[in-house]
């Protein structure tokens, strides 16, 4: 057989991108074969595919097998009984800190299973191109969870937190930060900036316009993940709106924080929401949460939504720091404040499921609970009842429910149960 010319190489490894990307195959299931694990009695709620109403979920090698009324008692090798409980899919945590060891603030993703219910879940600049293999090799390998990343536009993430990344701009470097996303497009999603007066200093657009040119640069359409919150000054916030591009995601959407001199620079500006911002989410700029400890404010969300800026997509920006915080920014905590903020349980498990799943767009079938998809479940109590939630400044309201997860299942294999055997975790 002759030697693969190049361009014959770089056809296979299109085709294989491709295939990649399929649901994956299944073996045939008999009338008579059971189900490793099926969850019973529980009120479904996919928004993937409308649907809210009492299922059973029945799930085989790791996938979901069967979404229907009832599944005979005995065609379950293990069942969870989740009557009174809602079955959704996993979440997925678009901004959160899972670097543990080698980022300074990051949480090891499988302990936040039990708190969030997150099966996906996004490495939020954590590490730069001088420590991404690290998270791979040593992080992503021995997680159970799913992980994807945005790599930092400066070359040592988030490492010498609390020391700012983009204080010396030399640690952003372009052709660096692009050759980590060509060599990783399987894993990265794309470049994390914090635009903050306090990590950037007075250094401008410019760490945005690096992270640009380097998903520019990199060979796929690789979208930027960009922090705000106190940027320097109320003209740099329009600025830097007017230059994301449509797809590319504003983390901490929602921040009232002030800038270094106490001056309020966000979205909403003096009570008004800024033009800039408006025009970015008409041109498709994705609005985060990005909850954490100082970047949640309910006076701004309360102007924004209302003005035609609602969230995309909820996430927690939790790290070791903000898990500690008076917010407690815990994703189902989050998305119970959007309820109080008027939008329904459905909106906010899409917010916390599809909509992420899009932006991901690496997996095929996650963020849902549709036949054929990896069986990844939350397992959720809606409490009922008067609950108090605070943001980062202090600003209570009341609601009248919250989420509390109380199983989660990755890949068929409930967390804190004994595994099925034979077992295969991946
Ligand atoms: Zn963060």
């Amino acid at each position: 057989m002759p030697a693969l010319s190049r361009r014959d190489f770089l056809a296979l490894s299109t085709a294989a991108a491709a295939v990649g990307l399929a649901a994956p195959a299944r073996g045939a299931m008999g009338p008579n074969d059971k189900y490793d694990l099926v969850i019973r009695g529980g009120e479904v709620l996919d928004p993937s595919q409308s649907l809210r109403a009492r299922r059973d979920v029945g799930i085989r090698w790791g996938t979901i097998e069967a979404v229907q009324e009832a599944i005979p008692a005995e065609r379950a090798l293990k069942s969870i009984d989740a009557s009174g409980k809602l079955v959704m899919p996993g979440l997925i945590d678009l901004h959160c800190h899972v670097y543990p060891y080698g980022s300074a603030i990051g949480i090891p993703a499988d302990e936040l299973v039990q708190f969030q219910g997150t099966t996906t879940v996004v490495s939020a600049g954590d590490a730069g191109v001088n420590n991404l293999a690290a998270l791979r090799r040593f992080i992503v390998a021995q997680t159970r969870a799913r992980m994807y990343a945005f790599v930092h536009i400066a070359n040592n993430g988030l490492s010498a937190f609390p020391v700012a990344e983009l204080h010396n701009i030399d640690t952003a470097q372009t052709e660096a930060c692009a050759m980590a996303l060509a060599e990783n497009s399987d894993f990265l999603l794309g470049v994390k900036v914090r635009m903050s007066e306090n990590v950037i200093f007075k250094h401008g657009l410019e760490p945005l316009k690096r992270g640009i040119q380097a998903c520019e640069m990199c060979g796929w359409p690789a979208k930027m993940m960009v922090h705000i919150g106190g940027v320097e000054s109320k003209e740099l916030m329009s600025q830097i709106l007017d230059l994301m591009r449509p797809g590319d995601v504003l983390t901490h959407a929602y921040s009232g924080a002030p800038n270094m001199s106490s001056v309020f620079t966000n979205i909403v500006q003096d009570g008004k929401l800024l033009p800039a911002a408006l025009a970015a989410k008409q041109r498709g700029v994705m609005f985060d949460v990005g909850h954490g400890g100082g970047s949640f404010d309910f006076t701004v969300a309360e102007v924004a939504i209302p003005g035609g800026c609602a969230p995309d997509t909820i996430s927690s920006d939790i790290h070791v720091f903000s898990g500690n915080s008076p917010g407690i920014p815990f994703l189902p905590n989050v998305m119970s404040k959007f309820m109080t903020l008027g939008f329904t349980l459905e909106q906010v498990v899409a917010m916390a499921t599809t909509a992420p799943a899009k932006i991901i767009s690496r997996a095929p079938k996650i963020g849902t609970l549709q036949v054929g998809a990896p069986a990844d479940v939350a397992i959720m109590e809606l409490v009922e009842g008067p609950v108090s939630f605070v943001d980062t400044r202090n600003n209570r309201r009341e609601g009248k429910a919250h989420l509390k997860p109380i199983q989660t299942v990755i890949n068929g294999v409930p967390f804190g149960r004994p595994y099925q055997a034979p077992f295969s975790v991946r």
